[in-house]
């Protein structure tokens, strides 16, 4: 029989009751030390006091009127990402997947405003998740997400990973946006480098065609820069953001300069919970935290941290690890185990780590766990290592 819950997800028996900081409490009373903050959502842990308290007072206020009128919050929130960003104007939404659509319709609008509706092209990346529409599994294009859900959306044109010449050869006269990662998570941590983000920035101007970057999982102070592409000293014109930016509660984003968003006029696009007064209430106390220079400065310092711990795990477990890759606190470890078995046994000792592709675990921490959480993270995936090696070498 089914079960009530339709069973798309392989879900671990864990029920965790509530959390704190970087921890969470499972039913049982057990304590788990949270190094995935559910996918990169929970930028400022669990409970966090500032965002309690922003969201239990708007609760008391208003929760919801609809973009039919004008949101103050919203307002406020799209003015703070402004100021903090490339981007002249913003659109809410409730999720990733809606901020890829958006993306999409914005782009083709664009050309179709500019007397160029042949423009409907974009190109994407082997490995990319945009999320799970039918456009964003489109996007993505990977058969594990888009088989037997066609006929799919017509117009994405797929290279592969810096693959530079099968991108040169992609691009003709229909190609109107190129869409990417500066680091790809459910891929598996693998990081653009920067000169490959110029290269691009470069070529999308050189083409005069719109660089989309989705941010969904790296942007929001995840690198240990308010936004990833920050450290290529380039900017995108339309970014797709979501996860860190409610801190936990379902928020989106679509932030572009003006020039990109000048076909999104009144009536093209809608969303009736988008950009709510109270997800935009926590949505600002998120940016009071996140995009603050001190913040991130200890973003980056907690990383440095976290990678020499890490450094030395794949030292101690050379038949478990192959590496260390990512950048800030959106860490990766290649596994040379399978990666569920290294998940599995973190659960067993108590800790929360991501499977990704490319046989690797992600480490999403909460940004704000502390200097001790990472020592006692370090310590739990040691002990988990040992028990996967010794499973990987026990007869089947
Ligand atoms: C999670 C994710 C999405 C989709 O976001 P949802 O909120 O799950 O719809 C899109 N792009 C990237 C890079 C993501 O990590």
């Amino acid at each position: 029989m089914i079960p009530s819950v339709l069973p798309t997800y392989s879900r671990a028996p864990l029920r965790f009751t509530h959390g704190e900081g970087a921890w969470l409490v499972e039913a049982d009373g057990r304590r788990f030390l949270d190094m995935g903050a559910g996918i990169a959502v929970n930028a400022l842990g669990h409970a966090h006091p500032a965002l309690v308290s922003a969201l239990t007072e708007q609760a008391g206020k208003l929760w919801h009127v609809s973009n039919l009128y004008t949101i103050p919050e919203q307002e406020a929130l799209a003015d703070r990402l402004v100021a903090a960003t490339f981007a002249d104007t913003v659109f809410f939404t409730n999720s990733g997947t809606e901020a890829c659509e958006l993306a999409v319709k914005m782009a083709r609008k664009y050309w179709h405003a500019k007397g160029h509706p042949e423009k409907t092209g974009i190109i994407t990346f082997a490995g990319s998740f945009h999320g799970r529409s039918t456009a964003a599994i489109a996007a993505a294009g990977s058969p594990k997400m888009t088989d037997g859900f066609g006929p799919l959306m017509p117009g994405f044109i797929h290279v592969g990973w810096g693959d530079h010449d099968a991108l040169h050869a992609a691009i003709d006269d229909h190609v109107g946006a190129i869409l990417i990662e500066p680091i790809q998570g459910e891929g598996g941590i693998r990081t653009l480098p920067e000169a490959c983000l110029k290269g691009l920035r470069t070529l999308c101007d050189e083409k005069g065609i719109l660089l989309i970057l989705d941010e969904v999982q790296c942007g929001m102070g995840r690198t240990g820069r308010l936004f990833a592409h920050e450290w290529a000293g380039v900017t995108p014109d339309i970014m797709m953001v979501a996860k860190g930016i409610g801190g936990g509660f379902p928020l989106g984003a679509v932030l572009a300069t003006e020039a990109a968003a000048a076909g999104m006029t009144a009536g093209t696009h809608g969303s009736t919970y988008g950009g709510n007064p109270l997800a935009c209430a926590v949505g600002l106390a998120v940016m009071d935290h996140l995009a603050d220079a001190d913040f991130l400065a200890e973003v980056r310092r907690k990383s440095a941290l976290l990678v020499q711990w890490l450094e030395s795990l794949v030292a101690t477990h050379a038949d478990v690890f192959e590496g260390v890759r990512g950048q800030g606190l959106m860490l990766g470890l290649k596994c040379l185990v399978p990666n569920t078995d290294v998940v599995a046994a973190g659960y067993d000792h108590g800790l929360i780590t991501v499977p990704a592709a490319d046989n690797v675990i992600r480490l999403l921490p909460p940004l704000t766990l502390t200097d001790e959480d990472i020592a006692e993270a370090a310590a739990r995936l040691d002990r988990a290592a040992t028990a996967a090696s010794l499973k990987s070498k026990a007869p089947a």
